[in-house]
């Protein structure tokens, strides 16, 4: 990853208690992974489809780099911390199986550390450590690859189900998977175009059109679609 990304961003990721798998890869414990060890609550996973949400992991193949700069976006972007670097096109992609690979091992790393809580040890449940992967920024890079994005299918091979999350921007790659997700979500976060250029920041010409092209393909998924927004309190831009 230094190779592609300034050391400063690094360090903010670590900061911020992203565990880095390869190049451009991050996973990052949930706030329901710790309520489900230390409290024995899951999230709504559990309720729906059985997930366990300490054998869940959330994860983005590609941290720093988005078709949008989100005014609340959980990622570091270029603004916050003074450097610059082409958010727009990930140049180097890593094998998916290596990736993979990588998210088992930081759920295991991650779980070291609450050995103590012997209620819900994974191995108990009989089931590997990570049952459930929710991925975001999957989709929004302009030159990912295809090999990357039919990925799903070694997902499936380890019985592991995909929660998927896409901005919507580049429909015509998410027409393309070869496979589909366990469960899709679009992030809606605006309720017109103005707000939508103001608060998504998107980089690419005629997002909002894109958006709505992507809403309209997903009824052709047989996965459970759903549209997700990020509700913010008070108003985040200037006028
Ligand atoms: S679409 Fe998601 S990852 Fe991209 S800038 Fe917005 S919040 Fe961040």
């Amino acid at each position: 990853m230094e190779n592609l990304v300034p050391t400063t961003l690094i360090q903010a990721l670590q900061k911020q208690k992203y565990h880095r798998i390869g190049g451009h890869s991050a996973v990052k414990r949930c706030k329901w992974f710790y309520e489900a060890l230390t409290g024995g609550r899951s999230c709504y996973k559990h309720k729906f489809y059985g997930i366990n949400s300490h054998q869940c992991i959330q994860m983005s193949p590609a941290v720093f780099y988005c078709t949008q700069q989100c005014l609340f976006c959980w990622r570091a972007q270029h603004s916050d911390l003074q450097v610059s670097w082409n958010e727009m096109t990930l140049p180097v992609w890593d094998v998916p199986e290596d990736i993979i690979r990588g998210i088992v091992r930081a759920q295991s790393r991650i779980l070291s550390g609450y050995k103590g809580h012997v209620r819900l040890d994974p191995r108990s449940s009989g089931k590997p450590n990570v049952q459930d992967i929710l991925l975001s920024v999957w989709l929004e890079n302009l030159h990912s690859t295809n090999r990357w994005e039919s990925s799903f299918t070694h997902f499936g091979a380890r019985d592991m189900t995909t929660f998927l999350v896409t901005n919507g921007t580049l429909p015509k790659k998410l027409s393309g998977l070869s496979c589909e997700p366990t469960q899709l979500y679009v992030s809606v976060c605006a309720p017109n175009e103005e707000v939508f250029k103001r608060v998504c920041r998107p980089q690419v010409a005629g997002a909002w059109e894109s958006l709505n092209e992507t809403l309209a393909l997903l009824q052709s998924f047989r996965c459970p679609t759903v549209m997700r927004s990020t509700l913010v309190k008070t108003r985040i831009w200037k006028m």
